[in-house]
């Protein structure tokens, strides 16, 4: 069976794609780095998600055997107010240890005296999935939101407590984990990949 090996070692992100794929009854295994022997350190040095994502899936598949894809993901925050940041620094916006707490106030601050109106704001995430030959497809996802004005809630993880998606009233800190996993920025970008792969299964 085809696999799909993820060029990540957070067992969240293999859940949430095979629980997709199991919906579509697709014939593929959704796999962790660390069954090729870990996930190599690589340095994320690009200036775009898409830069970023090539540079983790490239790690990886030379080692992924033919027949097989290496999946990588890269996300963040793109707030309107402050031109698209933090963007691609979205994990150290704070400094390069920076706790999703210190990024959290470090945004907070930035925004100070910023309006209702003028808040709005994006998670993006661009996924690449790489085969053997080197091929390369690229899927994106966004969610649209505002950030508001102090954390609530305590579920998700990074800005989730800050982030109130459009259509509700709640932070994805808030929001049932469903919720996020079925409008998330992640979810879009996987739910176009899973629609790609189940038509080249047709093929
Ligand atoms: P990565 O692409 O998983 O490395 O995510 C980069 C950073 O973007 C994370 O460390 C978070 O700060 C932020 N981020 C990405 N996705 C989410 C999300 O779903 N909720 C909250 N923060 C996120």
């Amino acid at each position: 069976m085809t696999t799909v090996y993820l060029a990540t070692g957070n067992p969240h992100k293999a859940r949430e794609l095979s629980e997709m794929v199991e919906r579509e009854n697709l014939a593929l295994r959704i796999a962790l780095a660390h069954e090729l022997g870990g996930m190599p350190e690589v340095e994320e040095n690009a200036n775009t998600f898409r830069g970023n994502a090539i540079l983790k899936a490239g790690a990886l598949v030379d080692r992924i055997g033919r027949g097989n894809f290496a999946l990588a993901d890269d996300s963040g925050l793109e707030v309107d107010a402050l031109k698209g940041g933090p963007g691609i620094h979205s994990s150290r916006y704070a400094g390069p240890k920076a706790k999703d707490e210190d990024n959290l106030k470090k945004l907070l601050a930035a925004l100070r005296g910023v309006g209702e109106c003028d808040r709005g704001a994006q998670f993006t995430c661009c996924l690449i999935l790489a085969d053997a030959k080197g091929g390369l497809m690229e899927f994106s996802g966004v969610c649209r939101g505002r950030i508001i004005t102090r954390p609530l809630g305590r579920g998700g993880f990074g800005y989730d407590p800050v982030f109130v998606p459009d259509g509700y009233d709640q932070t994805f800190g808030q929001l049932a984990a469903e919720v996020k996993s079925r409008i998330s920025h992640r979810a879009r970008a996987m739910a176009k990949l899973v629609q790609w792969m189940g038509r080249a299964g047709e093929d």
